[in-house]
């Protein structure tokens, strides 16, 4: 865990937001200990790296966190290299790439699309449902429809190399994910399962902007070779990422159903409220994980990072070899998270 104490400057900013119908519009930040122009993104894996960079253009002009996340999440989305999200993902079992995605901003906004297809951005989808509906949640054809009727494009998200380690897959159509796919710990050489890299991995970005507002957003392709309409943590507020913009804010990477099962984001940011640190939090998340089923735990991988309002992070995994990546005025670096096993 790191801290930047001494760049802090702790204030009292009442409320001042407005509600509008159901939602509540910024006005004034809701902050309760702000970290004035101070910003800071945190996100999931190696890959990070490139989208806090391009969450951080906007971050250090005074941007606002949710369009800091939104923009930093759309570099791997469209990065076709990237098989475990967006533009380049690996297909379900039918051969299908089906995106999950889901959105948060500092006043309990959200939006969300669960196993979309054809649309290169789903985050910005799942924002446009938390700002031009009354609804959170969006699936499959419905996510779809909304999508084309707002002026998104409708793409052939099946790279040739994605349709190819599908193919390759489909000799033996095991389901068995690999974890730590987008890390140098993967020794690929190894590969239990033909036709190369064939995993799980999602971004999860975390941003405090410099009036100290939060934003989140999470991305992902889901777990390779999933049954078609399978929806992961990713796009569930609360799983797969969560914001409370009076504690900070929580994402998870993994494998989903065990995320779900222990409302992982949500988990983390009230146990940050109970006065744990972001790492230690992260860490309770994991041992329920494992307390749940110990056999299980040893077999996969979770991953949750976290940061709170005075811009600590940390994070805490089941295995070894989960990263994630840092951008701020002091750094701009990749950490390794402390692992159970
Ligand atoms: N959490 C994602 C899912 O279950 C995959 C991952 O992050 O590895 O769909």
């Amino acid at each position: 865990m790191s801290t930047r104490r001494k760049f802090l400057q702790s204030s009292i900013i009442g409320s001042a937001a407005v509600l509008t119908g159901e939602k509540l519009l910024a006005a004034k930040p809701l902050t309760v200990a702000a970290v004035l122009n101070n910003p800071i993104v945190i996100s999931t894996w190696d890959f990070g790296k490139a989208a806090n960079a391009g969450a951080w253009e906007i971050l250090q002009k005074g941007g606002r966190a949710l369009d800091a996340v939104e923009a930093g999440v759309r570099i791997p989305e469209a990065d076709e290299s990237n098989q475990s999200i967006g533009y380049g993902g690996l297909p379900d079992r039918d051969g299908k790439v089906t995106l999950d995605a889901c959105i948060m901003d500092e006043f309990y906004n959200c939006g969300s699309v669960m196993a979309l297809e054809h649309i290169m951005h789903p985050i910005s989808v799942a924002r446009m449902v938390m700002e031009k509906t009354p609804h959170i949640i969006l699936a499959g054809d419905g996510a779809l429809q909304f999508a084309l009727a707002n002026g998104f494009k409708k793409e052939n998200l099946l790279t040739a190399k994605s349709e190819h380690d599908w193919k390759e897959w489909l000799k033996t159509a095991k389901y068995e994910p690999v974890k730590n796919i987008e890390n140098q710990l993967y020794d690929k050489t190894k590969d239990p399962m033909p036709g190369g890299i064939k995993n799980h991995d999602t971004i999860g970005m975390l941003a405090m902007d410099a009036a100290g507002n939060f934003g989140g957003a999470c991305t992902t392709s889901g777990m390779a070779y999933k049954i078609h309409g399978r929806v992961g943590d990713s796009p569930v507020i609360g799983a797969g990422l969560y914001v409370d913009n009076e504690v900070g804010g929580a994402t998870a990477t993994g494998v989903g159903e065990e995320v779900i099962r222990i409302v992982g984001a949500h988990l983390i940011v009230e146990l940050m409220r109970q006065g744990l640190s972001p790492e230690a939090a992260c860490k309770e998340g994991v041992e329920r994980i494992i307390k749940r089923n110990p056999i299980k735990a040893k077999e996969v991988q979770v991953g949750f990072l976290a940061m709170n309002k005075k811009g600590e992070f940390g994070a805490y995994c089941l295995q070894k070899g989960f990263t994630y990546a840092v951008r701020s005025n002091q750094e701009e670096k990749i950490y390794t998270a402390p692992s159970i096993y």
